[in-house]
């Protein structure tokens, strides 16, 4: 059995070339590395890597984590600015013993030493976001933070080797240095090939507030089907949150087990994913959740080309 599960529409792309390589009895790590650098390096996509958007000080700094499932190893980037595929940078730092996790110049000089491709990662078309937030924010007093969308990823190959990674240009307008959950083991991502693993969306201070890729897999382990995992996950973390802060923000999950049976919950609605298994080609689902239970939908072509054209649309400086 192979699979790999991501979120968002964003991903399909991703994981059908990713689903190639499983197929022919590809390796979790490489299949995943290549899925999150196809997202990374497509310019149109507002929230992971060239053409991310960026920091308050029009920065874009960015955030991804990779993880194995067999030996646990597990690297991370946080608030790195120019370099092309942070999650390659993440891979590379899963294999070492000690500073594995490495923020900004420090990642920065690491990427550097170890001959990673660097490129100035804000393009013209964020600079335009930028510049009509900055508008929008003067005039209508919005939250800076609206607006977000990490890629997340779990992959299971045919030796039974699961990988979990992440990548994001974290919150629009976030303060400089500011982390989220995207490469926080356990709130971001998490993985074991013994029992499976999960991947968050959403607004990272309040996922990280409950470690919830970690107890999605915690769950599965006690012999919870992915589906049921994060629906558990997802509304408890919802209504602790309500209950002690008086809201929650968006909170989005993904996993899938060592069968190759995933789950997706969600607390929004029109939350997006992609999804390819040996069973199933590759596939993307809207999802809701009705009394509790989330309901799945196959995405119609028409949402599937409107998806595109609104994300390609030219975009016009108020
Ligand atoms: N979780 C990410 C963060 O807080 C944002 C997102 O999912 O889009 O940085």
């Amino acid at each position: 059995m192979w699979g790999i599960i991501a979120t968002w529409r964003m991903a399909q792309e991703g994981i059908s070339k990713a689903s190639e390589l499983l197929k022919d009895g590809g390796d979790a790590g490489d299949a995943i590395e290549m899925a999150i650098r196809e997202v990374e390096d497509f310019p149109f996509y507002k929230s992971v890597g060239y053409g991310g958007l960026p920091n308050e000080e029009m920065e874009v700094e960015l955030d991804a984590a990779y993880m194995d499932g067999d030996t646990f190893d597990l690297g991370a980037v946080a608030a790195i600015k120019d370099y092309a595929n942070p999650i390659s940078i993440a891979r590379r730092l899963s294999k070492e013993k000690v500073n594995s996790v490495l923020v900004a110049e420090g990642a920065e000089k690491f990427a550097h030493k170890e001959g990673f491709e660097r490129k100035n990662m804000l393009t013209d078309r964020a600079k335009i976001h930028y510049r009509n937030r900055v508008k929008e924010v003067q005039e209508q007093e919005i939250t800076p933070y609206a607006g977000h969308d990490t890629v997340g990823m779990v992959c299971l190959d045919e030796k039974s080797k699961m990988t979990a990674a992440t990548s994001t240009s974290g919150l629009f307008m976030k303060r400089k240095g500011r982390v989220g959950d995207s490469p926080i083991a356990g709130s971001g991502f998490y993985v074991d090939s013994k029992v499976g693993g999960a991947s968050a969306t959403g607004l990272g201070e309040d996922l990280m507030k409950g470690c919830i890729s970690y107890e999605i897999v915690r769950l599965m382990k006690e012999g919870m089907h992915p589906q049921e995992a994060c629906e558990k996950a997802v509304l408890e973390l919802d209504k602790e949150l309500k209950e002690r802060r008086g809201k929650a923000g968006d909170l989005s999950l993904i996993a899938m087990n060592c069968k190759g049976e995933w789950g997706v919950a969600t607390n929004i609605e029109g939350f997006s994913f992609a999804v390819a298994t040996a069973n199933e080609e590759p596939t993307v689902y809207l999802t809701k959740m009705v009394d509790g239970k989330c309901v799945h939908e196959v995405a119609s072509q028409e949402w599937l080309d409107n998806y595109m054209k609104t994300r390609t649309a030219p975009l016009v400086e108020k």
